[in-house]
């Protein structure tokens, strides 16, 4: 966002674009929180000032995500890479197996912290494919403790359309980079986590959803931080919380809420992702990376067929205040990120940008 100067396009991976409304408010909480004269910042987090914050937070996620009454809604401090260790460490004893799916560097790094606490089976890999596709057949051991997948690779640009909701044993889901952003039956998952800083609020934060009935079957003992048992016990507050993530997370899902929910964001990503696409393709300057029925709809990963031409369109980017479109270090190109918040007017701006380069270079 940015208020003062020309329009700007956050197309950044993470980090990332939040509605316009929520950073005014949280700006204004800074200053003066719900007319208290006080400021969020420095609000006890067991007052009753803060606790209806950690309270509709909690609500609108299960009601956001239709989920039933087995199913906790934590969040909790370390973002989505302290959830890499703390999923096995309450999931998987250390003489069981755990199977994880290898679609990329977010779920390789959720692979090697599993390790330390007990077996991994690799139930299905696209590394073969330089993480360009999802795995299709998984091969998930009926004895495993449960199985992980990333849903949506930040970095290879790809997304999970088909969830292996039937692999017959709990399933955990990193949603870090499509939290929220479509319909999923999340019921069906058994722990659910997210750093916020994607699609729901500002660093410092995680959400957690977790089904309660799967918890309590470990033997190792679990420092009480790290011990999901206890978070659900103490609702979210064995300790302080990250009171202004909280806080932004909520004005985030208040905006999701009044907008429709999540079939409504869905609608809204799903245009703008079938109209990145669709211009993607059409383009012969461009070159998609990711296989077709694989690609992600929060990050578009491309490249181009001269890349010497690479860093005269990254330029033209900046010069027209599209920001954060530059690739990742190890994929290289491109990557323009539709988060939720992004508005369907930023793919407009971008596709007609990437139009305009293409006409000039083709
Ligand atoms: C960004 C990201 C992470 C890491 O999140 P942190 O909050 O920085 O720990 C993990 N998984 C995925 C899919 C991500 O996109």
């Amino acid at each position: 966002m940015n208020t003062t100067t020309a329009m700007v396009h956050n197309f950044g991976a993470g980090p990332s674009v939040l509605p316009k409304e929520v950073f005014e408010e949280a700006s204004r909480a800074i200053i003066d929180f719900n007319n208290t004269g006080l400021s969020i910042l420095e609000i006890g987090h067991r007052t009753n000032l803060f606790q209806p914050v950690m309270d509709e937070a909690r609500a609108l996620v299960k009601e956001l995500m239709k989920l039933d009454d087995d199913h906790e809604v934590l969040f909790l401090h370390g973002g989505a890479t302290t959830q890499f260790m703390q999923v096995p460490m309450n999931l998987l004893n250390e003489n069981e197996l755990a199977a994880y799916t290898d679609t990329g560097a977010w779920s390789s790094k959720a692979i090697k912290e599993a390790k330390l606490f007990g077996h991994v089976e690799i139930a299905g890999s696209s590394k073969e494919t330089n993480y360009t596709t999802i795995p299709k057949d998984l091969s998930v051991s009926p004895t495993a403790a449960y199985l992980h997948i990333t849903t949506n690779e930040t970095i290879a640009g790809t997304q999970w359309k088909q969830i292996p909701y039937d692999c017959g044993i709990p399933l955990v889901a990193d949603m870090s980079s499509d939290i929220l952003s479509r319909v999923l039956d999340f019921n069906k998952f058994d722990v659910i986590y997210a750093g916020a800083q994607k699609n729901m609020g500002a660093a410092g934060v995680n959400l957690v959803v977790i089904n309660k009935n799967i918890l309590g079957k470990i033997t190792r003992p679990i420092p009480s931080i790290l011990d999901y048992r206890i978070h659900i016990k103490e609702g979210s507050m064995m300790n302080t919380p990250p009171v202004f993530a909280v806080y932004v997370v909520m004005l985030t899902l208040r905006w999701l809420n009044n907008l429709g929910g999540v079939s409504a964001i869905e609608k809204i990503n799903n245009a703008k992702a079938e109209l990145f696409y669709k211009t993607l393709d059409s383009l012969p300057v461009f070159k998609a990376v990711v296989a077709k029925e694989d690609r992600s709809y929060m990050n578009g990963v491309f490249v181009m067929e001269d890349p010497n031409l690479e860093k005269e369109f990254l330029d033209l980017c900046k010069k027209e205040g599209m920001i954060g479109v530059k690739g990742h270090r190890s994929v290289g190109g491109f990557r323009v990120s539709m988060y939720n918040a992004l508005q369907y007017e930023s793919v407009v701006a971008i596709t007609d940008l990437m139009k305009e380069f293409s006409n000039k270079h083709g």
